[in-house]
């Protein structure tokens, strides 16, 4: 099939622009990419698929998302973190059981396609969710994952006092064991959309032993690892009073480091942090709506992206954020770092199409395959519609994206060279379900917690 008419940005080492694009699309792979007339004289005789007025851009990479928490989404509004994991949302999911997490994961999916997201690194699922039935939604529903599994040993996070609910503890053979035996059977599943990483708890969750014994078996292996780290300043002071070292050196003392790693908030950094960082090719995940919804601070992003960090886009989970819409995120990105630094230079908006597309793929280690439009690579992308009064005139299609369009405007959206939605419809789930079930599970996980999303005024 051949797409014409559209602009397309395709992130392409030369970050290329067609105005009026061509992209021929066989089998799950792009064959041609370039001006719409040079792609119709080499490629006679395909479908034609018209796109005129559309924007084309390669399928959005979030890398961190907690699919758990779609369905809990506005449980912890307004509250400080540590209430806000240990009083709500561990309370919630430590109920869940394997259905809950099904329903939630496929509602979490359900909006990052509708939204763009065709590629997702999934933060780390408990043990009492099933693994299958997640895997199995993201199998069927056509997206691509790293879906990583959770890692602890210790039931605490950071300090002792802030115990977690016997519903989410697990031991070293529920969490390290048995990702193990999942990754041989998942990992490289769904024509190799699936991929099985490790998702060990932040320090104070995971002995170091573990930690290392972690390490060695991902590497043994090729696995990813992910991790959240530095979120709150808590966290550092932990490190400093438990270890004596700062974030990035205690990630390094427990082998944390590396191209297979991709750390998570990373607010909290020194300068030793950043240098660490970027010796070691770790990759960090920028999620700024819950950083700052949870008023946890801003990730010195500008600092990072000059010491030559990778810096990729996560939209986080329900509880912190509270969507999954990644181009909605990206105009967080693009504003917040000014705003903080006093300089309106900083974090342009094609740094950030970067960091949620060719820096996400690099961060999954999938930037072989996807994040751009080039030819070789698989068939992940976007169609965007411009012709809408909130982004017209969209002469310049990068500002138009990242400053002033979301999810809503994506029309269309095709991954491994399938269209999954299409004229705004999702094809591989049905969202009504998908949405009605959502809202019948979390009325009985709310009733069975005693816990009460609000609204704090009065509902009559
Ligand atoms: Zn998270």
């Amino acid at each position: 099939m051949i797409l014409t008419g559209a602009t397309i940005i395709t992130v392409d080492p030369q970050r290329r622009i067609f105005r009026r694009g061509g992209l021929v699309v066989q089998n799950d792979r792009i064959v041609a990419v370039g001006p719409e007339d040079e792609v119709l004289a080499a490629h006679p005789g395909q479908e034609r698929v018209a796109l005129d007025g559309k924007l084309i851009i390669p399928g959005l990479v979030d890398t961190h998302v907690h699919q758990a928490q779609a369905m809990i989404r506005e449980c912890a509004d307004d509250m400080a973190l540590i209430q806000w994991l240990c009083q709500r949302v561990w309370v919630l999911q430590g109920a869940y059981d394997h259905e809950d997490a099904r329903v939630s994961a496929r509602l979490c999916i359900a909006e990052m396609l509708r939204s763009g997201t065709t590629t997702f690194l999934e933060s780390g699922l408990a043990h009492r969710y099933g693994f299958e039935g997640v895997a199995e939604v993201v199998r069927d529903s056509g997206i691509r994952a790293c879906l990583s599994k959770k890692v602890m040993d210790i039931s605490t996070y950071a300090t002792q006092d802030n115990a977690m609910p016997v519903g989410l503890r697990e031991t070293r053979a529920e969490s390290l064991l048995t990702t193990l035996e999942i990754f041989d059977r998942w990992n490289g599943a769904a024509d190799g959309r699936i991929r099985v990483w490790f998702g060990p708890r932040t320090p104070g969750g995971v002995s170091p032993e573990l930690y290392r014994e972690m390490v060695a078996e991902a590497r043994a292996r090729g696995m990813g690892m992910t991790m959240h780290l530095a979120e709150v300043e808590a966290d550092r002071r932990f490190l400093r009073e438990t270890y004596q070292q700062s974030p990035m050196e205690f990630a390094r003392s427990v082998g944390l480091v590396g191209p297979d790693v991709v750390l998570v908030h990373m607010v909290w950094l020194g300068e030793e942090d950043i240098r660490i960082l970027a010796e070691t090719g770790t990759h960090v995940s920028h999620n700024p709506s819950s950083n700052s919804k949870l008023a946890s601070g801003v990730c010195p992003v500008p600092r990072l992206l000059a010491a030559g960090v990778n810096v990729a886009l996560g939209c986080d989970g329900g509880p912190s954020n509270n969507t999954y819409d990644l181009v909605e995120e990206m105009k967080l990105a693009a504003v917040i770092h000014k705003a903080v630094s006093l300089d309106p230079t900083v974090v342009p908006a094609e740094t950030v199409l970067e960091m949620a597309t060719i820096n996400g793929a690099r961060a999954l280690r999938w930037d072989d395959q996807i994040g751009s439009l080039e030819v070789g690579k698989k068939a992940d992308l976007v169609v965007v519609d411009l012709d809408r009064p909130h982004l017209a005139p969209a002469l310049n299609p990068v500002s138009a994206l990242v400053y002033a369009a979301t999810g809503a405007d994506v029309e269309s959206v095709m991954v491994d060279g399938r269209w999954v939605v299409r004229h705004g419809e999702l094809l591989t789930i049905d969202a009504a379900r998908a949405v009605a079930e959502a809202r019948e599970r979390a009325q009985r996980l709310y009733a069975a917690t005693g816990i009460d999303p609000g609204p704090r005024w009065p509902v009559l």
